[in-house]
């Protein structure tokens, strides 16, 4: 009898939204991936039950909490160790935020797959984490919904037949909205996403639009295109996950129904196709009718002002996104209003966005700044 040696694959925040969701797609995929590490940021309770059913051989929690954990490596440092264990193949890292960098980093230096769900990382440090890429031998399959359908629509087909891609946005809760009401816009208001279930800050950047600008910059970093060749258009339906169009005016999109369970399994398969008994038939008549309209910039300032950051380049990437991470935080807590998230991100890009950014650890400091910054003068 012949074995097949099944791939190991590290998911870095197992317990959120991201990480659950691959652990389903796994359980569907056993006889060719295996879970070989796990890390949470503090829920112990979630995680003892995924370390019982996976049998992991390396467990990582940022904060422990009272419950002794015999084994697990404790601190923030347990992400690098389990992104650079000899047992992993595959670092999905579904961790949220700029902590997710340095994991990225040693994950890639290590010649390792990323499945990168933890887009703040590219945006933050894009030409940091692709000459570490190059360097390690790594390489980065995205995760987010409208990269892997960019990728799914080149796959196969050489970069420079593509003349441009769009991405498509929901528009979140607040698209129909008009611009003088979202002074009252409240966070129940902006945690009912119409389309996707997601954590919570990701699902307040897509009420800001801001997730969009941060796609926009991820897209750049992953694909090397001119930020003048990548646009948005807001779809309501997120069917349609995104278009590229080639040089010779085709255009080819890649339609599923709003799951992140297939750019999960491709991020691990890519550029192979394998079976899953688990989708969603797909119906278009059901899901008619599909729609596109233009972003009102004019409602979410986060948009232009992540897009602007982007193309300033240097630290100006990590301040907008360090800037959005500490609004985030502030407006989850209730600490201050809906469009004060724009407010704080246009004050830092004018107080930080001119940093250097040559380097991880100006990237820190630009990071540290802007956080510092949003605290300071939005905080209470
Ligand atoms: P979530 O809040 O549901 O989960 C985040 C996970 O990261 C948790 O397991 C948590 O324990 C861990 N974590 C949080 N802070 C940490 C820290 N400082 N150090 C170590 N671990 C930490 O978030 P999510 O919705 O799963 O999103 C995760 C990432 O995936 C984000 O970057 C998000 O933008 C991206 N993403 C999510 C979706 C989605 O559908 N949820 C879609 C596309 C992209
Ligand atoms: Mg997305």
């Amino acid at each position: 009898m012949t074995t097949r040696a099944t791939r190991g694959v590290a998911i870095l925040g197992s317990t959120g939204s991201i990480g659950t969701t691959a652990l389903r797609v796994l359980e569907r995929q056993r006889e060719r991936f295996h879970v070989s590490a796990l890390t949470a940021f503090s829920n112990a309770e979630l995680l003892e039950r995924q370390v019982a059913a996976y049998r992991p051989s390396f467990v990582g929690i940022v904060r422990n909490g009272a419950e002794p954990h015999p084994g697990w490596v404790q601190g923030p440092s347990c992400l690098v160790d389990a992104a650079s264990r000899p047992d992993v193949d595959i670092v999905l890292n579904a961790v949220v935020g700029a902590a997710g960098l340095d994991a990225t980093l040693a994950a890639l230096a290590h010649g390792k797959r990323v499945a990168l769900a933890n887009k703040e990382t590219l945006v933050m440090a894009g030409a940091l984490v692709t000459a570490a890429c190059a360097a390690g031998g790594g390489e980065i399959v995205p995760v987010d919904s409208e990269h892997s359908a960019i990728l799914q629509c080149m796959t196969g087909r050489p970069d420079v037949d593509v003349k441009r891609v769009i991405i498509t946005a929901s528009g979140g809760p607040f698209r129909e909205w008009p611009v003088e009401r979202l002074d009252s816009a409240t966070l129940e208001d902006a945690l009912k996403h119409p389309t996707w279930s997601m954590g919570r800050k990701i699902t307040v950047d897509s009420a800001t639009l801001a997730n969009k600008a941060l796609e926009v910059i991820e897209a750049h970093f992953l694909f090397g295109l001119p930020y003048e060749r990548i646009e948005v258009v807001v779809h309501p339906q997120s069917v349609v996950h995104s278009f590229v169009e080639f040089v010779d005016g085709s255009v080819l999109a890649q339609l599923g129904v709003p799951s992140m369970e297939l750019p999960v399994l491709y991020a691990l398969t890519h550029p192979e196709r394998v079976p899953d008994d688990g989708v969603e038939v797909f119906d278009p008549v059901k899901l008619s009718p599909l729609t596109f309209e233009p972003i009102r910039t004019e409602c979410f300032p986060a948009f232009a002002l992540g897009v602007q950051a982007g193309r300033q380049g240097g630290a100006a990437p990590a301040v907008f996104n360090a800037a959005n991470e500490a609004a985030v935080s502030l407006f989850l807590d209730g600490n201050i209003r809906f469009r004060d998230i724009g407010a704080a991100i246009a004050g830092a890009l004018d107080a930080f966005g001119g940093m250097p950014g040559n380097s991880r650890d100006a990237l820190v400091a630009a990071d540290a700044a802007a956080r510092h910054f949003v605290k300071d003068r939005f905080g209470c």
